[in-house]
């Protein structure tokens, strides 16, 4: 784009950053001090598990990061989608992830897919891979059932619940492919490992994670 353009977009459409709320510009979408604040991306210690081979993440899960995943998920935010793009640009080891061509999303339960219109992690990843040229697959795996919102149990709680509640959609082959799946934060690494244990017994050869923030070192 040539830079009077730029300008004008500038101009015409103002953002603010998706963190603290100061003026940025659409083109840098998150502040300084908001990327300094959560930017980490790591392989998580102990994400290597039965089933999931590991699991990246990119920034910490707090202060604006935070906000903004809040806000995407639980207050209709999707114009927030735009703060996710610029993210993954900069994680430093996509050359890992050449083998992986299929991305699947941890799906929401289809009642939370009712109330939200939306399930926010495809509005994190899905424009960003597909022009990456990876195959992204919003409908690869299904949640069976609701169960209690994870965020109110501990631990071990969070394993028995998430058990079993994911499934390979009708159609969608994962016999010997390798399998990035992709969420928002990751916690436990419960919801995660019980995803890639269905993509597992679905005959996957290797599933590797991916979320935008986490607590976990
Ligand atoms: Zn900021």
């Amino acid at each position: 784009m040539n830079r009077f353009i730029e300008m004008a977009a500038e101009l015409l459409y103002p953002w603010c950053c998706p963190g603290c709320g100061k003026l940025t510009s659409y083109k840098t979408i998150w502040c300084g001090s908001c990327i300094n604040d959560t930017w980490n991306p790591r392989l998580i210690n102990s994400s290597v598990t039965d089933h999931l081979d590991g699991c990246y993440t990119l920034c910490d899960y707090h202060s604006g990061m935070r906000k903004c995943i809040l806000q995407l998920k639980y207050n209709g935010k999707s114009e927030l989608s735009k703060a996710f793009p610029p993210l993954l640009d900069r994680f430093p080891w996509w050359d890992r992830m050449e083998d992986f061509k299929i991305v699947i999303p941890v799906p929401l339960a289809s009642r939370k897919m009712k109330e939200r219109g939306y399930n926010q992690v495809d509005k994190m990843f899905q424009k960003w891979m597909e022009s990456a040229g990876k195959e992204y697959f919003p409908q690869g795996l299904v949640r069976l059932r609701r169960g209690e919102t994870q965020s109110l149990l501990t631990r071990v709680e969070r394993y028995k619940n998430i058990k079993g509640a994911f499934h390979i959609n009708k159609g969608m082959d994962v016999k010997g492919r390798k399998i990035l799946l992709v969420d928002d934060v990751y916690t436990t690494g419960a919801t995660m490992e019980a995803a890639a244990h269905e993509l597992k017994l679905g005959g996957a050869e290797k599933v590797v994670g991916m979320t935008i923030a986490s607590g976990a070192i």
